[in-house]
């Protein structure tokens, strides 16, 4: 269970004054250490999968391995899309299990980046998606990734802050106040005013991208402005390229287990410092009570067919699985015949929502209402159909991990 609303974590980080971190994962060894280092501070944290760095890994195959670390974790989990490239980017996120989607169109003018952040909040609402807005533009240092955000910094504007948060409805903000993406060149020097100013007009969680190589006065300061999350990748992938180069400097022979042994372990210190840093270590028991548990929601139709349509019954299960996959919120489709000539019902529809709101979303969606009405009608006779949320384990959880934390 321990995958949890990334919304909750988030205001809960906020009314209570820590940030969770947002550490982007680029391979097995960061998710392993990432989630280590949360269970051994019990902190809350955030995987994030970052479309710059998709280059580099196959984010479908990195999605499957993500959920199930999160699902088995101790600690509350919220899984993000960061720096999505489009809204469909982020509708292909959320149906691979994203429940968090952050699409950057900060480049964009004021207000083309209000009218294409709105469109994603209305769909990604309707999913139950929490939703991370951007605005001004944090610019790239030294590091990998850095030139990714190649320019000068923009600040975030508080005018433009308020105006942004209330057309768009979005549940958290991204500002720029003079962090960099990548490793700071020089002194970090933090515009915080404008900070608590942003803060006092949008009342919502703060984000900060380039977490990496500022201040502990620092990072508190911002936590005192309204800072909720820091996403932080430069930090952990500098750690595991030192441990790199140590490893090939003691042995010139090494092959590939010689050249990463023991990169975990230096992700897991750096991570763990962050999150004692931060204020999330030790915060697991709280967020796990009081965040909605993130579960999905199966949907099953079986029926049979009239009369003699019988031979149209493949091609109306093609047009299905293809129309119904693209509709956001739906996670899987499948479809099936029985094995038993003798079953009440001889076909079936098995569909998973990534949340009990998409049971609505998917019923209104027009490419739902076309294959109905076009395919599925016009052939189906006598159905039942049903949702249902997988039994909460949530109750289970919750009490051991309360009970790990009060034994310490
Ligand atoms: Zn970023």
């Amino acid at each position: 269970m321990p995958l949890v609303d990334m919304g909750d974590m988030l205001n809960h980080a906020y009314r209570n004054n820590y940030a969770v971190g947002g550490f982007d994962l680029v391979s097995l060894d960061f998710l392993e250490s990432i989630l280590d280092a949360a269970e051994h501070c019990r902190s809350p944290v955030i995987l994030s999968l970052s479309e710059l760095q998709f280059g580099q890994y196959d984010f479908e195959l990195a999605m499957a391995a993500t959920e199930k670390a999160a699902r088995r974790a101790r600690v509350p989990v919220a899984i993000q899309l960061d720096h999505g490239a489009s809204f469909d980017s982020a509708v292909r996120a959320i149906n691979l299990g994203c429940n968090g989607v952050m699409v950057d169109t900060s480049y964009e003018a004021f207000s083309a980046n209000v009218e294409r952040t709105q469109q994603l909040v209305e769909t990604a609402h309707r999913c139950g998606i929490t939703v991370e807005g951007v605005l001004g533009f944090v610019s790239g240092g030294d590091g990998d990734y850095a030139q990714r955000h190649p320019g000068h910094p923009v600040y975030t504007s508080v005018a433009e802050a308020r105006t942004y948060a209330e057309r768009t409805g979005v549940d958290c903000l991204a500002v720029s106040i003079g962090t960099v993406h990548g490793r700071m060149r020089g002194r970090p020097k933090l515009d915080f005013e404008r900070l608590k100013r942003i803060n006092s007009v949008v009342k919502l969680p703060l984000v900060i991208h380039g977490g990496t190589g500022l201040t502990e006065a620092q990072y508190h300061r911002m936590i005192s402005c309204g800072v909720a999350k820091i996403n932080c990748y430069t930090a952990l992938a500098d750690a595991a390229g030192r441990r790199i180069r140590e490893n090939a400097r003691a042995d010139t022979r090494c092959g590939y287990a010689g050249i990463v042994k023991d990169i975990r372990e230096r992700i897991r210190v750096e991570v763990e410092q962050c999150m004692r840093l931060w204020g999330s270590a030790g915060r697991a028991a709280e967020v796990i009570m009081q965040c909605q548990a993130w579960q999905p929601v199966q949907h099953i139709v079986m029926y049979n067919v009239e009369h003699g349509f019988e031979s149209q019954i493949d091609s109306m299960m093609a047009h299905g699985t293809e129309m119904l996959a693209g509709i956001p919120g739906v996670r899987r489709v499948v479809s099936g015949r029985a094995i038993s000539e003798l079953s009440r019902f001889r076909f079936c529809w098995i569909l998973e929502f990534v949340h009990k709101k998409v049971i609505e979303s998917y019923r209104d969606h027009p490419d739902h209402a076309a294959f109905t009405n076009r395919f599925f009608r016009p052939i189906a006779g006598d159905r039942v159909a049903i949702d249902f949320a997988e039994l909460d384990t949530a109750p289970v959880a919750r009490s051991t991990v309360a009970l790990q934390q009060m034994q310490g």
